[in-house]
């Protein structure tokens, strides 16, 4: 588990800003659509991420998950809020695939340009998760 920070809480247009950046080391080759997330953690560190394209295409992944799994590699399991920034004048919001990988570790805000910000579960209501599995006994 990381060490607990006591660092004040960044609000949404830090959180933005933290994505805007990370965006800036997007790997984006093919299609030039560049994504940047932040991802800050209930103990308030920020992990961010951007979206790594490949030659290959269906290996590439997006801002998102990148922040996610690079902040679960570092023991994190709890999250307030993710930002996501695309390209100039793009209403972003996360796909599919990033909303069932956020899911995983309950709700958080998911912050987004020129929209409202939005529960995840309103963005994937009743999703597939470890409840599910636990009726199996998997
Ligand atoms: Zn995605």
């Amino acid at each position: 588990m990381p060490k607990k920070s006591w660092r004040p809480m960044p609000i949404a247009s830090d959180l933005l800003e933290a994505a805007r950046e990370a965006r800036r080391h997007a790997y984006a080759p093919y299609s030039n659509f560049t994504v940047g997330a932040a991802l800050l953690t209930k103990t308030g560190d920020v992990i961010t991420g951007a979206n790594v394209e490949n030659a290959s295409y269906p290996v590439g992944m997006c801002a998102e998950r990148t922040a996610l799994y690079a902040a679960v590699a570092h023991g994190h399991r709890s999250f307030e809020a993710i930002a996501i920034v695309g390209p100039e004048g793009v209403a972003l919001t996360p796909c599919g695939a990033c909303r069932q990988a956020l899911s995983e570790f309950g709700d958080l805000r998911v912050i987004r340009e020129r929209q409202d910000d939005v529960p995840l579960r309103d963005l994937l209501p009743d999703a597939f998760g470890p409840r599910h599995l636990a009726r199996t006994g998997v």
